[in-house]
């Protein structure tokens, strides 16, 4: 689009920006939650030129009349899996009919994803990230780790470049059943030739450290290796139960701690300490059934939250940010500022972005329009589409 768009009209205009705040200002531009009611906002090519109060906006090429809608930031989902093939949906039914969710049951995705061709693996990963988008996603982060071997490490890493920047080389997902009583062997070749044949198509590198998956210094070694290569440590911990991946996510200096579901004092002080954020992923507590994370004890300890989907074909298979917004208010004790701000700043502070998840002047022009007059409502309306609209570093989706 060339020229310059205004919306005017704008019921709740959510801004995450430290002038509207007040407080000091986040990194990057982000602040805490901040709106301002009958707003207005004008973008000029990829980014937002001007906020402020409607009576007071400028002329611009093109106008929108939001009509007394709300409009957010896009949201930044900082955690998927998208790249596999299969389904799980049988493991889900029966999972909901009593059985336990083990780190293993990973396997199966490994076997179809192995088994797939590369125009397979493509078409289901841009299914999703239309999927996304359609929900009000306008970033999204993206893994490996269905594949582990060197090829289908290389191929995952390479088909989820194509649909986003934000790509995370996850060998250490899990052991494969061919090292089977040799996960040294595994690990040795995760941090070699497959982190080889992976770290040019990615920006992440990313450990399991869960038991069942990856133990401490695996984890260490396998985020040292990453490192080394330029691709910065972020970490899947402490989902299951209490372990050591938060303390290694820590000590990596990670961006991210991902679940964050059992943690010890220990683990929320260093967190707190740390410029570490703690993702959240309610849609995994959901869809296995287990206890959701601790917000609140998190919040009150003065540690960074984000809000993601985890979207995965065994623990979480929703790609939906306002889903997850919804739980974290209802189940996790979130404000609903808190949730939302959280799957947008707090997304952003998860992948290092400082051009994203706020709507400020010289931020990238990733913004959504709802069907309804406050932010509120996406958890008052679960499950309701109210993302009406979507514009995508200044250019409007079309959903389809
Ligand atoms: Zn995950």
């Amino acid at each position: 689009m060339a020229g310059s768009l205004l919306i005017t009209r704008i019921g709740e205009l959510v801004t995450n920006s430290p002038a509207e705040a007040g407080g000091p200002a986040g990194q990057g531009g982000q602040g805490g939650f901040a709106l301002i009611n009958d707003a207005a906002l004008v973008i000029e090519d990829e980014k937002v030129a001007w906020i402020g109060p409607s009576a007071r906006a400028p002329g611009a090429d093109a106008l929108v009349d939001a009509a007394g809608r709300a409009v957010l930031p896009g949201f930044v989902d900082s955690h998927a899996h998208l790249v596999f093939a299969g389904d799980r949906s049988a493991e889900f039914a029966a999972r909901m009919a009593g059985e336990a969710y083990a780190a293993g049951g990973i396997r199966s995705t490994v076997t179809a994803t192995r088994a797939a061709t590369n125009a397979g693996l493509r078409a289901g990963l841009h299914r999703l990230a239309a999927e996304m988008l359609r929900q009000g996603t306008t970033t999204f982060e993206c893994k490996s780790g269905y594949g582990l071997t060197v090829p289908d490490e290389a191929r995952s890493v390479a088909l989820a470049a194509e649909v986003t920047a934000e790509v995370t080389y996850l060998g250490a997902h899990v052991v494969p059943p061919e090292f089977d009583g040799d996960p040294g062997g595994y690990v040795d070749l995760v941090r070699g030739p497959m982190l080889d044949a992976c770290a040019p198509h990615s920006r992440w590198v990313d450990v399991f450290c869960e038991r069942g998956a990856f133990g401490a210094d695996e984890a260490r070694a396998v985020l040292a290796a990453g490192k080394a290569r330029g691709l910065m440590p972020r970490v899947h911990a402490n989902q299951l139960s209490q372990g050591p991946g938060v303390m290694v996510a820590v000590e990596a200096g990670a961006a991210s701690a991902d679940h964050c579901t059992f943690l010890t004092d220990a683990d929320v002080a260093a967190l707190a300490g740390s410029g570490t954020v703690a993702t959240l992923l309610p849609g995994a507590e959901f869809g296995t059934r287990q206890p959701y994370p601790d917000a609140r004890r998190l919040l009150d300890a003065g540690v960074v939250i984000a809000l993601a989907t985890d979207c995965n074909p065994g623990s979480s298979y929703t790609s939906s940010m306002p889903f997850c917004v919804a739980l974290a208010v209802r189940d996790m004790r979130m404000t609903t500022a808190e949730a939302v701000w959280a799957a947008t700043a707090g997304g952003a502070r998860a992948l290092c972005r400082t051009d994203i998840g706020y709507l400020a002047p010289g931020a990238r022009a990733d913004l959504i329009m709802l069907d309804a007059p406050s932010h509120a409502h996406l958890a008052y309306r679960p499950g309701v589409p109210l993302v009406r609209a979507v514009w995508r570093a200044g250019r409007r989706a079309d959903l389809g």
